[in-house]
């Protein structure tokens, strides 16, 4: 079994030498209720740098020479578990390897339908994030002005099409032309590029009557922004600080007063929370999928040796859309 291990933390942006291949064993025999999952697409997320870096978290740090902790999803080879047959797609913490054995509790059964990636993306944790942030938390409605940043990656670029769909006036925040000009063509109302524009002041020009939801997946001086333009009695969704992951101290947010002055409703929240709300949140995206309103787009990187650089993309602006590993199986 090729695996990826940490073999030290990174000290800023992940590099190749903080992780290691190697090979173990593969021991066929399966206790009851365990199966093999030939594991086919692994999941990029900013929350493994969160991982890697050894900060505590709402999971623990992946331990030095532990195989990388990651969502992924495979075909099931051998299983010890009446209800879930050979040739069955899982998806479930699968890590950075080629087999997983694992207990059918701690995975999910996903359709063969639609291509099993999806169930990473926009029909996966990403997808139920960005449909718990907009719809159930932020209760967003008709005509509000509302801003997501990271919005051309995974979670943003779902999250900006359901409260387009909802009819409300959207502002994306990313980091470059080329995923400026992406968003444009979902035709939002607005895009900022905040690495050249001062976001503070154009989104003033951009909505002079104000932020009603913030989607906010950086924290510091994009959350700063947004609270400058923020409405009287709007409200916050924090949903990540990709900003201060993996560094000791976070990004200040110097303008948190103005939570109080403008009596603004914070909310954080994590998406395992809400496994509750999958179905509702899938029966959603999918319709919104079929009327031609849900677009998406993959990044993928092949093979298990470059995993490294799926989680260098995200820490750098380098990915457009649901950043995932392909693993390929010699
Ligand atoms: P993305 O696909 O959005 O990739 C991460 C993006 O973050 C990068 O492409 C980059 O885009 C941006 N970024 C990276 N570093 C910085 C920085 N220093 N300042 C500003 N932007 C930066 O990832 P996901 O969609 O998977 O995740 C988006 C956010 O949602 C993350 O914060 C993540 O932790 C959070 N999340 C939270 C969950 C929860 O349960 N609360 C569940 C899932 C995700 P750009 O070009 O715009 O800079």
């Amino acid at each position: 079994n090729k695996r990826v291990v940490l073999k030290q933390r990174p000290k800023g942006v992940p590099q190749k030498e903080d992780f290691e291949v190697n090979f173990e064993p593969l021991h066929l025999n399966l206790k009851q209720g365990e199966i093999l999952v030939k594991v086919e697409w692994i999941s990029a997320d900013p929350t493994q740098l969160v991982w890697i870096s050894g900060m505590k978290s709402y999971m623990p740090p992946i331990k030095l020479e532990e195989t990388v902790r990651a969502l992924g999803v495979g075909i099931i080879i051998n299983s010890h578990s009446p209800g879930y047959k050979v040739g069955t797609y899982v998806s479930g913490l699968l890590g950075w390897q080629e087999y997983c054995k694992i207990h059918v509790s701690k995975v999910e059964k996903i359709p063969t339908a639609v291509k099993p990636s999806l169930y990473l993306g926009i029909f996966g944790m990403t997808g139920l994030t960005a449909y718990v942030s907009i719809k159930l938390l932020g209760k967003v409605k008709k005509k509000q002005v509302v801003v997501i940043s990271t919005a051309a990656g995974a979670v943003g670029s779902v999250a900006i099409q359901i409260a387009k769909a909802q009819g409300c006036k959207v502002i994306g925040i990313t980091g470059s032309d080329e995923k400026v000009q992406w968003l444009k063509d979902l035709g939002i109302y607005g895009v900022i590029n905040y690495k050249t524009d001062n976001v503070a002041s154009v989104l003033r020009n951009m909505c002079p009557e104000g932020v009603d939801m913030y989607l906010d997946n950086v924290g510091g001086e994009i959350l700063d922004a947004v609270l400058m333009n923020a409405k009287k009695g709007s409200r916050m969704i924090l949903c990540g600080a990709i900003q201060s992951y993996g560094l000791k101290k976070p990004q200040p947010v110097y303008m948190y007063p103005l939570v109080i002055s403008k009596s603004i409703k914070m909310k954080g929240f994590i998406i395992s929370d809400y496994q509750d709300k999958y179905e509702e949140a899938i029966h959603y995206l999918s319709k919104l999928h079929k009327k031609g309103e849900l677009v998406y787009k993959e990044d993928i990187v092949e093979g298990l040796e470059n995993a490294y650089q799926a989680l260098k993309k995200l820490s750098t602006g380098g990915n457009q859309g649901k950043m995932l590993i392909r693993v390929l199986h010699e």
